[in-house]
């Protein structure tokens, strides 16, 4: 039995309705761009991640620049995040003009460790990034009492973990802002690129609205510069028709972890990943670590199972910071997790029969 990493086709089939009727309303209103429809989608996302704002963008990377500008990190700023996450996190702390600074991550849960942020700190540093990985929170308790102890923002990255919760608080309401994407493989996914960044901040918002609309609220009165980075009608019409099946879909990926943990934690050499004490994992990935990876991903796929390596090389290692001369054993965690990684198949729609041939595989290796 073949086994897809994902499958976004099986989802559309389950609310293709909705979805034609979504894409129809907003052809007819010719809503492409602002209106109603995104309107409508920020509202709808600020209920839902139980925060006051939702600022629609064009993606979850343009929102950690959105928020970071409103911040108004400047050259000589330093802002710490964590060695391990997809390149934007990073990418947009030297876009928006600051230093960036790595930390390793916990040894079990793959988010940043705290200590290691208390570590990095300096009379630079105005920031800290924390990203919830695959699903599952970071040490928000912690690292919110470091942040207020020197004074220092917190903005969430929520890319990968819609709806999970810290101690029973939604992701990304402890910081100063939060942001998501919508990209279509993540856990809400548009049909094309589509982010947002919320606050419960209202004067942070606006800020954050202006840059985004090219420096205003209201046209031709540009306040600042800012960039284009807008949701259109067509991505805010398909996530609003999407937003309401996201609990279920929720509970559907972890109800198949809970499967998986069952049938691999047991198997010698696997780890299955761990949830610490107070954190809900909402598994946008469910990401196991092996001693030998590369042989097991092989093995895997000659029976048909697509896996993934989220990510194959630690942000400190990879060549856009070299610049920076970090060392691997400054994080020996992220490295030692790059090698052992192994993303599988993970998606609401999954059936038991595909998790137990998973299973049955990875056991037989
Ligand atoms: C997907 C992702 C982003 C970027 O989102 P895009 O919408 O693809 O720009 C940022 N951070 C993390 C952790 C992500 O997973």
């Amino acid at each position: 039995m073949a086994v897809p990493f994902a499958d976004l086709h099986l989802q559309h089939q389950t609310i293709k309705r909705e979805i034609d009727a979504a894409i129809a309303g907003v052809i007819a209103d010719s809503a492409f761009i602002r209106g109603s429809y995104v309107d409508a989608f920020e509202r709808e996302f600020a209920e839902a991640a139980e925060v006051k704002h939702c600022v629609s963008c064009a993606n979850g990377t343009d929102a950690l620049y959105l928020a970071m500008k409103a911040l108004k990190v400047k050259p000589g700023d330093e802002v710490i995040t964590t060695a391990h996450s997809w390149i934007s996190t990073a990418a947009m702390i030297t876009h928006a003009g600051a230093s960036v600074v790595f930390c390793d991550t916990e040894a079990a849960t793959f988010t940043i460790d705290p200590a290691a942020i208390e570590a990095a700190i300096t009379p630079r540093t105005v920031g800290i990034i924390p990203v919830h990985l695959y699903g599952q929170p970071a040490d928000m308790d912690a690292i919110m009492a470091i942040a207020a102890k020197h004074g220092l923002w917190v903005i969430e990255d929520c890319a990968q973990a819609h709806l999970a919760r810290y101690n029973g608080q939604m992701v990304g309401t402890f910081g100063a802002a939060a942001t998501y994407s919508f990209y279509p493989g993540k856990n809400l996914g548009a049909m094309g690129d589509a982010g947002a960044v919320v606050t419960n901040d209202g004067a942070l918002a606006e800020h954050m609205t202006m840059l985004a609309r090219h420096g205003g609220l209201v046209k031709h009165q540009h306040q600042i510069e800012g960039i284009n980075s807008r949701l259109d009608g067509l991505q805010a019409a398909i996530l609003s028709a999407k937003l309401p099946h996201l609990a279920a879909w929720t509970e559907a990926r972890q109800a198949a972890a809970k499967v998986y943990d069952a049938g691999l934690g047991q198997i010698e050499d696997v780890i299955v990943p761990a949830v610490a004490p107070r954190r809900s994992h909402v598994y946008h990935l469910y990401t196991i670590r092996h001693p030998r990876r590369d042989a097991l991903a092989a093995h895997l796929k000659a029976n048909g199972v697509q896996t993934a390596i989220n990510y194959p090389v630690a942000l400190p290692f990879l060549a856009a910071y070299q610049r920076l001369g970090y060392r691997m054993e400054q994080f020996p965690n992220a490295y030692r997790d790059q090698t052992q990684i192994l993303s599988l198949p993970m998606f609401a729609e999954i059936t038991r029969p595909q998790l137990d041939e998973v299973i049955d595989l990875v056991r037989k290796f």
